[in-house]
């Protein structure tokens, strides 16, 4: 090849690259999972150790000089080195537009945002989180101008958790989703006890609840040889590479749901870890796509899977056995329905399958506007309760269980909340066109999921981040994201279950 020599250059430098990435990916895993909370004392400054070599490399003069030949002469390399060449220069074009002093005063923002953030939570007073959130968006907005923009400065931001995706294309989605799921919401409101989901409010034995959540996630497909299931606040997966792939959840002795669902979910995120292409796994492309696709694999396994009859059918009997005291007098049917109650909740993370978008389309529409300057950080808490009343029929009785209920603002995640919804929505998709080329509902009926793992690690998995969202998609499903099989998906389902 002509340009041997850079080539070897360049993929020799994301080697070390990527081995300080999966230094500090253990060092989080760690600090998550097991360390001293006191640790993070010195492990934070290992940390920005490895992200300041990271930064030397790709702002090194000679690096780029030897990715600039490489892109001059695209051609001449394969479509994996060319797709790398690609995604590591913009990348680097990203953290040259933004000035180094800025950046940094930006992190030191961001970590004492973050303990703030937990007080004024727990003492449920808006006005300590407020200074620094308004220094957050304040950075957010210079951000999206440094970082450049077509039509509306959150597209910058957004760009940066589903590239390509722009202000224009999500305010469709979300009011179709306004439209039509607000009108079955308000029904489904008004017969709220149609269905009784008592017997999941209740005490289940945690060390069962551990055992069954090995079980599920080794009934989905996921293989422990490559893969680690433990514990954290917050539920997390992470693929080191697809040998090494990690997920947690949590316990907790009245909620089971929380555990059971918690762990389908997250192996949904981990299979795709697993089934990465063999071809790709060592460079940057071996990992998941944008997080509106990762978000569609997790949610797939944990709704459209984990929540049908057909999926319970046959370990039903299982989850009986481990509890007995609770669901021995409980039929099938009766657990299904339970699992699948609909109540508009006050926080997202516990909310069910359909109003949880509405929960998504509150904190976009917040942060749009925020963004914008259309709406001041401190009229949040008047203005979060009052779109909850709207959306959700509910008033949230204090910030804590309202604004200040999530930590992505205080983490400077603007732009992250639409791939939740997005993700759910490419899930249906996806779910649509396996159902036209998979008997789906019998191979669940007949604990075949490996059939179904097999089918989404060819047309999803396989391909890491070797094409984009869009073409993945329609890889996959033979067009780009469509909200219209979400929607029905949901509308069906729930009109069904709830009889309207
Ligand atoms: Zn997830």
């Amino acid at each position: 090849m002509k340009h041997q020599e850079a080539l070897d250059y360049v993929i020799n430098k994301l080697e070390e690259l990527s081995n300080y990435n999966y230094a500090s990916s253990i060092i989080y895993w760690d600090l998550e999972t097991g360390a001293p909370k006191e640790g993070i004392r010195r492990a934070s400054t290992v940390l920005g150790f490895y992200s300041g070599e990271s930064h030397k490399i790709l702002t090194d003069q000679e690096f780029n000089k030897n990715l600039d030949l490489l892109l001059e002469n695209l051609d001449s390399l394969d479509e994996i080195n060319k797709k790398i060449m690609i995604e590591i220069k913009k990348d680097i074009d990203n953290i040259k537009k933004i000035p180094l002093e800025e950046y940094k005063k930006y992190s030191e923002l961001i970590s004492k945002a973050q303990p703030i953030w937990a007080d004024a939570r727990e003492k449920n007073d808006f006005s300590l989180f407020l200074p620094y959130l308004e220094k957050i968006i304040k950075y957010k907005q210079k951000y999206a101008e440094y970082k450049g923009y077509k039509e509306h400065p959150y597209d910058a931001l957004l760009d940066d958790y589903e590239p390509g995706m722009t202000v224009k294309s999500l305010d469709i989605f979300f009011a179709s989703l306004k439209k039509q799921l607000v009108p079955i919401i308000l029904k489904i409101n008004e017969k709220k006890d149609f269905i009784s989901d008592k017997i999941i409010k209740v005490d289940y034995d945690i060390e069962k609840q551990k055992e069954f959540s090995v079980f599920a996630a080794k009934y989905l497909g996921f293989d422990f040889d490559r893969g680690l299931l433990k514990e954290s606040a917050h539920p997390f997966s992470m693929g080191l590479n697809k040998y090494d792939v990690r997920m947690t959840t949590r316990y907790t002795i009245d909620d089971m749901q929380s555990s059971l669902f918690g762990t389908l979910h997250e192996t949904g995120h981990s299979l795709y870890e697993q089934n990465i292409g063999e071809e790709i796994w060592e460079t940057i492309l071996g990992t998941g796509n944008s997080m509106g696709i990762h978000e569609s694999q997790s949610r797939l396994y944990e709704n459209l899977v984990g929540r049908s009859l057909e999926f319970w059918e046959p370990i039903y009997p299982k989850l009986q056995e481990a509890f007995p005291d609770v669901l021995s007098n409980v039929s099938l049917e009766e657990y299904h329905r339970a699992i699948n109650k609909v109540e508009p909740s006050l926080i997202r993370v516990e909310a069910d399958e359909l109003t949880y978008s509405l929960h998504i389309m509150l904190r976009y529409e917040i942060e749009k506007e925020l963004i914008e300057g259309k709406i001041k950080p401190c009229d949040l808490p008047k203005i979060w309760n009052e779109r909850m009343k709207k959306y959700l029929g509910i008033t949230p009785p204090n910030d804590s269980d309202g604004v200040l209920q999530d930590v992505h603002w205080a983490a400077g995640l603007f732009g992250y909340f639409p791939s939740y919804a997005l993700g759910s929505a490419n899930a249906s998709q996806i779910m649509n066109t396996m159902k036209n080329k998979l008997d789906v509902d019998t191979l669940l009926k007949e604990g075949k999921l490996e059939a179904i793992k097999e089918y989404l690690g060819e047309n999803i998995h396989k391909y890491g981040k070797l094409k984009d969202p869009n073409e993945i998609m329609e890889i996959s499903t033979g067009e780009t994201p469509n909200s219209k099989y979400y929607v029905d998906y949901l509308i069906e389902k729930y009109s069904r279950l709830y009889e309207i």
